[in-house]
């Protein structure tokens, strides 16, 4: 998902609403704004694009100097608009509204907690337990609920907390979702990615800290750290896949990085071939790479129909196959004869590299040899990026050489985790500031397998 924030602006939901087209790749399946104005909040939420959402919303229904605004790509909780976000409460102390990215992982002991002592659940988000923890928290300022409510919460998470005086940011402990702060003007804005500050012109001041909480108001900024001393362990895929390249994430921008993973393979794990060729899009800034450190030249060897969505975001498996096909086209004049480096980011079910290896054959490529510009993709992620049951991971249960016969590709080969933490010039295993759960299985936080809301795509 992608969240953003923005206090203190005469144009506060018009902002938002731009700087979420900025964080539409984070989420296609719901979208929402809510704005408060002389302590009553507006909220418009719904399924689908930002766009389709706000097709017959004017923007001036939401009046406020201050919004929170969502994208959501659903990992917990099903795809009904009772899960869009934010979602926004009544409390003694007035309204507030609530966007969250990323997941809980004790978010259903807390819920039957909740719900034993009276607590009556609308949606099947984990969101709405942080609510409700808010809501029953009882102590006298918006801040301090939330404080006690977040001390409860265990996960990745990146929240922004609308209240009457105030907006709230809040990253989890590990830093596992990213969340940046900056102005535009006097206003505070908050977003997921960077990119969506460049996209409404606000400056980026930095990182919201992991376990940070951050408070502006009328007053200023105030910010809170969690005072728990954990390490740095911030999502490696964000910047292997999920982000946006033009983004900065924690001091490394994602095209940057993406360029010299691919250089690493070119380096360890190159082929001889006459040229290669990116998965698009985000694929591209490895491929480029990969091309620039073998001396090989890059081409545009298949072209992506970019008017449908993200295909691994679309719910169930079966149209998540027939997206895959509707998708991608090869260049037949441009890969015919050759043999092809086929750089991607990552495989995940298979689905995708299987279809493009026989894309690329089907278009006269001689041979195809697949290059990933990360690790094996071995387990679930439990913090917010949907690669769902461990079961559908192609690689928890085949190795390289068994995936490299499913997809059909002449040769395959996937960089290490040290590889890819050189990428971002880490040398100490040791101290990597990294989330590598999804390669090594070696969570940061407890997981409590049990403790998933029904996954249900
Ligand atoms: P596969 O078909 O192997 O499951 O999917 C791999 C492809 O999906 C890669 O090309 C990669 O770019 C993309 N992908 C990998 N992880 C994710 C994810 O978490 N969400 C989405 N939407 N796409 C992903
Ligand atoms: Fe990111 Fe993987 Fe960690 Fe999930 S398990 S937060 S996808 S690095
Ligand atoms: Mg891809």
């Amino acid at each position: 998902c992608g969240v953003f924030g923005i206090y203190g602006h005469p144009k506060a939901t018009e902002m938002a609403y731009y700087a979420l087209f900025a964080l539409q790749h984070r989420g296609q399946e719901a979208a929402g704004i809510a704005s408060i104005d002389n302590g009553r909040m507006y909220n418009h939420r719904g399924l689908g694009l930002l766009a389709e959402v706000f097709a017959e919303t004017q923007l001036d229904d939401l009046p406020g100097n201050s919004a929170i605004g969502h994208v959501r790509y659903s990992t917990a909780g099903s795809n009904t608009v009772q899960n869009a976000q934010p979602i926004s409460f009544t409390t003694h102390e007035g309204p507030f509204a609530l966007a969250h990215n990323g997941n809980l992982v004790n978010a259903r002991s807390l819920r039957m907690l909740l719900e034993r002592q009276g607590s009556l659940f609308q949606s099947t988000s984990d969101t709405e337990v942080v609510a409700h923890l808010i809501a029953r928290a009882g102590l006298p300022t918006l801040t301090e609920n939330v404080i006690e409510a977040v001390r409860m919460v265990k996960g990745g998470f990146a929240f922004l907390f609308l209240g009457k005086d105030e907006l709230i940011a809040i990253r989890d402990p590990f830093g596992l979702r990213p969340l940046a702060l900056g102005r535009l003007d006097d206003a505070f804005v908050f977003a997921s990615e960077s990119c969506a500050f460049e996209t409404i012109g606000a400056k980026f001041v930095r990182d919201v800290e992991p376990g940070e909480m951050i408070v502006v108001s009328d007053k200023g900024m105030r910010s809170i750290p969690s005072g728990q001393r954990t390490k740095r362990a911030m999502c490696t895929f964000e910047h292997i896949y999920f982000a946006r390249p033009d983004s900065d994430i924690d001091g490394w921008n994602v095209h940057t990085v993406r360029k010299q993973l691919g250089r690493i393979l070119a380096e360890r794990h190159g082929v001889d071939a006459d040229l290669v060729v990116g998965v698009p899009d985000s694929s591209i800034s490895a491929a480029n790479g990969y091309a620039e450190e073998s001396g090989l030249p890059v081409e545009m060897g298949l072209i992506k129909n970019k008017y449908i969505a993200r295909t691994f975001i679309q719910p169930s498996s079966e149209l998540r196959d027939s997206g895959v096909r509707l998708k991608l086209n090869a260049v037949r004049s441009i890969v015919a004869g050759k043999r092809v480096v086929l750089v991607d980011d990552s495989i995940v079910r298979g689905t995708t590299s299987r279809r493009i290896v026989r894309l690329l054959r089907d278009a006269g490529a001689t041979e195809v040899h697949v290059r990933i510009s990360s690790p094996p993709y071995k387990n679930p992620c439990h913090y917010g990026i949907d690669t769902s049951s461990r079961g559908q991971l192609i690689a928890a249960t085949h190795s390289a050489h068994e995936i490299c016969k499913e997809i059909e590709a002449n040769s395959l080969e996937f960089l290490t985790v040290e590889e890819t933490m050189e990428a971002f010039g880490l040398k100490d295993p040791h101290a990597y500031p990294f989330c590598n759960a999804c390669f090594t299985g070696n969570y940061p936080t407890e997981v409590y397998e049990e403790d998933k809301l029904t996954y249900e795509n």
